[in-house]
């Protein structure tokens, strides 16, 4: 591959004047197939076919003369405990005015074994809206109810005024649960809201019984307490406030607007039995540098990430059982070595170090970044930022590109310069209501003081393009159809790729390292004060 990417170089160099440069978008494709491939299995989170995706990754690193920065060479080992319910002996009942109501599971609700599920609770429940406690913004959705030894239901989402990046933030697993036990809660029911879900129910409810899993070591643990978690499908979710004098109907129709919610205890307990297998699971991060040129900025690092891992084998949708991720995230991986081999190739004399970060676990809840956040194998202080890569879906023509992060830090400022001169513009989420911005790897940097952002591939509100990305989330996102045997735009990948290059040598090159915005709430995280 090698010599090839030379040769193409050479015609780009002469016959390209704009756009991607030291890309064409099929080198990445080839990648992208070969970690997507059948033989690998869905790369799911501690398998052989994860290990051998890997192993193709660091023999083309080792190919390219890109030298290991892990704790065993290239691998960071990253061990993990896997949680799988045996459903068929778990059981969750609704109780109303002391009559039973069974609940089947993957219809009604089902359980989220994203916690240590007590095998035996019975509580009652109480509505509490968008569930967000913001002392930024004096919202505290908690106050006034009584949640001592009861289970919270939430409705997935925020109101209008709180900024994206803030609701997400407080959205995350273990912030919501700092909340909800402060304020004596022992569970959470989550409704989703229907006008954000990614996919529909049917397949929400298809990959309910996959194991989940968690690092090893208490301090890993996000949800101390947590005796149980349960989705409720939001088709039925009218039985819950059936003699509230509210209607779900009501609720889902507030909360597509962002508008605030009421909040009050519901005539209902909720009974739940659950038996749960533990395994240990070993798998690790992939690490490699290319050291900077400069004597003293060499020490600080640009660092760039994507997750390699992916759901594995899961139930058959249309006859296919593996979950390729060719999108979700052999695309990042792929283009991760891509840019490394570029830099690698064209010598533009780096001031700081560049680190590449392949992390697993993302889609058990960013386990692989959240380990190498806090465990890195550089100092954390030396991180001048994380630029992360996480399907970023070039299934159109590139004129748009969303930034996530763009105002908390000054990454945002040069990330639009950079595509601007590219001929690209950019814009911050437009769909708030999705949380991506703690819904990748990028977010345990954030947490770690790091400036980070995500970008992917965007799209002008009311467009056709619009309709398109919707319809990929659908019919492929974590579904079996996200193979190689899907539409591609190869010349937006390229540009994709040119941007990421281009804004990790400004970093790299840059006088100043990246600095929180002033006025960023992320900005409280920041170890080193840049
Ligand atoms: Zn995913």
């Amino acid at each position: 591959m090698g010599n090839r990417f030379v040769l193409l170089c050479l015609l780009t160099v002469t016959s390209v004047t704009h756009a991607a440069e030291h890309f064409d978008g099929r080198s990445w494709w080839d990648v992208v197939k070969i970690l997507s491939d059948d033989k690998y299995e869905g790369r799911n989170t501690g398998s052989p076919g994860e290990r051998g995706a890997q192993e193709y990754l660091v023999s083309q690193l080792k190919a390219l003369g890109i030298k290991p920065a892990g704790a065993n060479g290239y691998y960071q080992p990253v061990e993990l405990r896997s949680r799988e319910l045996v459903e068929a002996n778990s059981t969750l009942v609704l109780l109303r005015d002391g009559r039973e109501e069974p609940l089947t599971l993957g219809q009604q609700a089902f359980f989220s074994t994203r916690v240590a599920l007590a095998p035996r609770i019975a509580a009652p429940l109480v509505f509490v809206g968008y569930g967000l406690k913001v002392p930024e913004q004096d919202d505290d959705d908690l106050a006034g109810l009584d949640l001592k030894g009861k289970i919270a239901v939430v409705f997935a989402g925020s109101p209008a005024p709180m900024a994206a990046a803030l609701a997400a933030h407080y959205q995350s697993l273990a912030e919501r649960w700092k909340a909800l036990k402060a304020a004596g809660a022992v569970g959470v029911l989550s409704i989703p809201n229907p006008a954000s879900m990614d996919i529909p129910w049917s397949r929400m409810a298809l990959n309910r019984t996959q194991p989940s899993m968690t690092l090893v070591g208490a301090e890993f643990d996000e949800t101390p307490g947590d005796l149980f978690a349960a989705t409720f499908n939001p088709e039925y979710a009218e039985t819950l406030f059936a003699g509230t004098g509210h209607t779900f109907a009501e609720i889902a129709a507030l909360g597509k607007d962002r508008k605030p919610l009421p909040r009050f205890a519901l005539p209902l307990s909720i009974r739940a039995t659950t038996q749960l297998v533990t395994k240990e699971v070993h798998s690790n991060n992939v690490v490699a540098v290319i050291p900077g040129s400069d004597p003293v900025r060499k020490r600080e690092y640009v660092v760039l990430t994507a997750h390699i891992d992916h759901l594995g084998i899961g139930e058959p949708i249309n006859g296919d059982r593996i979950n390729n991720g060719a999108m979700d995230n052999a695309s990042g991986s792929a283009m991760l070595l891509e840019v490394a081999r570029s830099l690698k190739h064209n010598h533009d004399k780096l001031k700081r170090s560049v680190l590449f970060v392949w992390v697993t676990g993302e889609e058990k809840g960013l386990l692989g970044s959240r380990y190498y956040a806090t465990r890195p194998t550089v100092p954390t202080a030396d991180m001048v930022a994380d630029l992360n890569t996480d399907m970023f879906l070039p299934i159109v023509p590139l004129k748009i590109l969303t930034v996530y992060g763009l105002a908390e830090s000054d990454l945002g400022d040069r990330v639009t310069a950079v595509a601007a001169r590219l001929g690209y513009r950019v814009q911050a989420d437009p769909e708030p209501l999705r949380n991506l911005f703690i819904r990748s790897d990028q977010y345990n940097f954030i947490k770690q003081g790091v400036p980070s952002l995500a970008m992917k591939v965007g799209f002008d509100p009311g467009t056709p393009e619009e309709k398109l990305f919707k319809q990929w989330l659908t019919d492929r996102y974590h579904a079996p159809s996200d193979d190689a045997n899907q539409p591609v735009d190869l010349t937006a990948a390229a540009g994709f790729e040119e941007v990421m290059r281009g804004l990790t040598v400004q970093v790299a090159n840059a006088s100043q390292r990246p600095a929180w915005k002033t006025d960023s709430f992320f900005r409280r995280f920041a170890k080193a004060a840049p």
